[in-house]
């Protein structure tokens, strides 16, 4: 016993100090039993269903529609429908209202959003409610501003709208992806056939609500649910202009190969194997916070995450040893919890792949950590991991594992530094902790990446432009940016 726990006329000090449970009420959720597509402003009954789960407990949530092509060939003409009579006409100041009219109905009913996030895709309600919403609906606001002022970011240009936008998202970010993809797209004048990702359509369900409460003209936004094959069925259909889609680079080059000759226009935000590097001048402890939060936010269902740790050699013990500390303290749990900080693997196929990838680590002679950690017994979970030992060429360092696993390499110059996080097919993120601005500067112009964080890591603002470099994909969101795709401009 400590001095302090000794002493008799103090209250007695806790020896270990444990979270109570501070679960979120589901109850502000209002579940229907069965989905049908949103097409010209309605629910259209589907010809064929399956049912999406929570991940955390593997209950059925709700059933869903299985998008054939006969429910495209419906959403594609009403979005054409829409584009040809009203929408694309409409004076920017015009629809500029909706999509400010969006954003404030997301606002007002983020609580109840943010708890379906977390219910249907396992991500912890604090992140659900303190990144996705907001950075949701400030989406909505940014490109709100652009819709009449597009001749001032193409002067003589003559920007107009594309026609209709194919689009297609995954399963990390279900609505934060949906607002990324549809709000430059409507304030550009397109209208659009939306596919949310298989096992996370119910947030996009849920804003068809919010579409209807905003008034927006129907067939401007249909929203069709399934899985590959539904988002197959819109990347070929001849009705689409242009196709949007963020997800794996495999199916994203598949993709690229089918449009290839066919004027659609097209763009691939695909993965990501970032470096998060770490000089030995840097402030230590902020960036163990910065690796955390680069590699197990969202489980490290993150395209952008920071994956592979570059430690220079002088700090790599007690770097490692303040990380592993800090893992410690991660609480694993109840994706609902408001003191959870890891929640749920989004599916058993991810979670298959993430095990996978780990094993292959072990094989190929990486050391792994993991601290100790009970985790629940339904549900699909892994425990944040660490490998250290380990070399570029294994499939930790080179593969997107898109799970909360960490691979720590090292290097002692700057210039070895920039090859080693180079030295991958991606380049779409990467991360420079250092205290000098002019490394941060060098650093920056050498790194192959769209995004490069100095002193922090995963931050995301509407207004700065998002994107990749080689198999990461191409084109950009966000910003004025992420205007151009979504425009016709006179060249
Ligand atoms: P996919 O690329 O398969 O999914 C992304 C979206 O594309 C989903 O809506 C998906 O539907 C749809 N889709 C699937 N096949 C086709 C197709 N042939 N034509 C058109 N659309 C299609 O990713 P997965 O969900 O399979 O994840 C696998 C891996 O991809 C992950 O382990 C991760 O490494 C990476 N990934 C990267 C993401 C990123 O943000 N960069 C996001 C998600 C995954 P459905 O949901 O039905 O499969």
């Amino acid at each position: 016993m400590t001095d302090i726990e000794k002493k008799p006329d103090r209250a007695p000090v806790p020896k270990e100090w444990t979270y109570a449970p501070a679960p979120e009420s589901r109850d502000v959720v209002r579940l229907q039993e069965r989905y049908g597509h949103f097409i010209a402003g309605e629910w259209v009954e589907p010809s064929d269903t399956y049912a999406t789960i929570s991940p955390a407990s593997e209950e059925t949530l709700a059933t869903v529609g299985q998008g054939t092509q006969e429910d495209v060939d419906r959403a594609v003409a009403a979005a054409r429908d829409a584009y040809a009579n009203g929408w694309s006409s409409l004076p920017g100041s015009e629809r500029a209202k909706y999509l400010f009219r969006i954003a404030r109905i997301l606002q007002e009913r983020s609580r109840e959003f943010a708890v379906l996030e977390s219910l249907n895709g396992g991500k912890p309600i604090k992140e659900s409610r303190d990144v996705d919403l907001p950075l949701a609906a400030a989406h909505f606001f940014y490109y709100a501003g652009w819709a009449d002022k597009l001749e001032y970011a193409f002067p003589n240009r003559k920007p107009g709208p594309v026609g209709v936008a194919g689009q297609i998202i995954p399963w990390n970010f279900p609505l934060l992806m949906l607002a990324w993809k549809l709000a430059p797209a409507l304030a550009c004048g397109n209208t659009v056939v939306l596919k949310p990702a298989e096992t996370t359509p119910l947030t996009a369900l849920l804003f068809c609500d919010v579409l209807r409460q905003a008034e927006l003209p129907p067939g401007v936004v249909n929203i069709v649910t399934g899985d590959g094959r539904t988002g197959a069925a819109l990347v070929d259909h001849d009705g689409v202009d242009k196709i949007a889609f963020t997800g794996s680079t495999e199916v994203g080059k598949a993709i690229q190969r089918r449009l290839a000759g066919t004027g659609k226009k097209l763009t691939l935000e695909l993965g990501g194997k970032a470096a998060n590097i770490v000089f030995d001048d840097c402030a230590l402890d902020q960036a163990v916070e910065g690796i955390v939060n680069g590699i197990y936010f969202n489980q490290g269902h993150v395209c952008c995450a920071g994956s592979r740790l570059f430690a220079q050699e002088s700090i790599y013990e007690p770097l490692v040893e303040k990380l592993k500390r800090r893992l410690e303290t991660l609480r694993v749990g109840d994706p609902l919890d408001k003191n959870t900080d890891v929640g749920a693997i989004n599916s058993k196929m991810q979670l298959d792949r993430i095990t996978e990838l780990v094993e292959a680590g072990k094989e190929e002679g990486a050391e792994i950590y993991q601290p100790p950690c009970r985790l629940p017994e339904k549900g699909y979970w892994f425990v944040p991991t660490v490998f250290t030992n380990v070399a570029q060429s294994y499939r930790i360092a080179q593969e997107e594992i898109f799970g909360p696993v960490l691979s720590v390499l090292t290097f002692r110059t700057p210039e070895e530094a920039v090859e080693k996080a180079n030295n991958t097919p991606y380049g779409l993120s990467a991360g420079v902790w250092t205290e000098k601005g002019s490394r941060i500067l060098w650093m920056a112009q050498r790194l192959r990446a769209g995004v490069v964080w100095a002193n922090t890591f995963n931050r995301f603002d509407p207004t700065s432009p998002f994107g990749g470099y080689k198999e990461s994909g191409f084109g950009r969101e966000g910003g004025r940016h992420g205007l151009e795709p979504y425009l016709r401009v006179e060249e």
